[in-house]
């Protein structure tokens, strides 16, 4: 396995809009090395999702996992998914605002307001349909992935960038005001 190199914001790729993956691509043992290295990237810099436009592949897949993670300590668990071709309808009007980060923009927080429920329908890595409903931070973690697929980054989702801040300055000033 590898660990790849991200793209940082600014980058073309991530402002594209991903292609999907054919049932034979899916099944090709690059795409599945592929797969095992966005695991291993997203584990390597404690994201809780990456998008393969990310890591310079402009195709509709993405994994995310939540686990013990330095990044977003105080978070629920969400076991290690694969989503490839990825469909995702909201499922509420409800949105709840909460922080996010990227490791396409490093050293970042703001808030954004995201859908608390949402339906996820998919291909796992072996191709095979995988269809569920997530909410709140898995349905934010989702949500970011889908922005990426799209050519979008959290800061478009932002209604305004007042809640934009560094790491640094995010623990002193707003994780425990
Ligand atoms: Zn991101």
């Amino acid at each position: 396995m590898a660990i790849l190199k991200v793209a940082r914001l600014g980058h073309p790729i991530l402002r594209k809009v991903t292609e999907p993956l054919s049932a034979r691509e899916i099944q090709s043992a690059a795409c599945q090395k592929f797969i095992d290295d966005m695991v291993e990237t997203m584990r390597e810099y404690d994201g809780v999702g990456l998008a393969a436009d990310q890591v310079h592949e402009s195709k509709q897949l993405a994994v995310l996992e939540v686990a013990e993670n330095p990044r977003y300590p105080e978070k629920p668990k969400v076991p290690l998914t694969v989503l490839i071709n990825p469909k995702v309808t909201p499922l509420t009007e409800e949105m709840e605002d909460d922080w996010e980060g990227c490791l396409s923009i490093p050293d970042m927080r703001g808030k954004v307001p995201r859908y608390k429920s949402v339906r996820v329908q998919a291909l796992y890595r072996s191709g095979k349909e995988l269809s569920f409903i997530a909410n709140d931070f898995h349905a934010r973690v989702i949500q970011h992935e889908w922005d990426h697929l799209n050519g979008k980054v959290y800061l478009d989702r932002m209604p305004d960038l007042s809640t934009l801040t560094f790491l640094t300055e995010f623990a002193r000033y707003w994780l425990h005001p």
